[in-house]
């Protein structure tokens, strides 16, 4: 880019520092012509295409005020959205693409909120994929529950490995 002072095209680097967790990279030029310095930013092209057809920069902050609704009355702490927030861009930005549809962040948001809070999650999901009846809600309902006795079966099972450990004595050795 050219220098902000004197639109010379050539500058050096004379810094390089990891910005934003590791989502960009600040770098210090200084004007080949002029010595002025200033800093340039380089962030990966990701973009959200809205529905309306306009693309925007992928934002954590629209994220956690998408799901901010769904989240009311709900224990969530504003830490655990801003991490739901970071692991829904890791996610999408994982998959390689440099724009995604408003729809696949709805999508890509979905599996952390159940994570975190079910009631929450039911309540996005039945914006986000437009439940119209009380069916709806009742299919979700029983994936939940299926997904809580799935979740709760590889528990016990560690359990039970645990107590056969010989390294760990238990009272029934005895
Ligand atoms: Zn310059």
């Amino acid at each position: 880019m050219h220098c902000p002072f004197c639109h010379n095209p050539d500058s050096r680097v004379v810094d390089t520092r990891i910005a934003d967790d590791g989502a960009s990279i600040r770098r210090r030029r200084e004007c080949t012509a002029c010595k002025k310095r200033f800093t340039t930013l380089e962030t990966s092209s990701f973009q959200v295409v809205k529905r309306s057809g306009v693309v925007e920069p992928f934002s954590r902050n629209k994220v956690v005020a998408g799901v901010l609704r769904a989240c009311q009355g709900r224990p969530v702490t504003d830490d655990q959205l801003a991490v739901l927030a970071q692991q829904v861009e890791e996610q999408l930005r994982s998959t390689g693409v440099s724009n995604v549809s408003s729809e696949e962040v709805g999508k890509a948001i979905l599996p952390f909120l159940r994570e975190l809070d079910e009631i929450a999650y039911l309540r996005f999901a039945s914006v986000y994929r437009a439940f119209n009846t009380l069916e709806d809600f009742e299919t979700e309902i029983a994936t939940l529950r299926d997904r809580a006795r799935e979740q709760a079966k590889p528990k016990r099972s560690r359990a039970r490995t645990r107590t056969h450990d010989s390294t760990i004595p238990t009272l029934l050795d005895e």
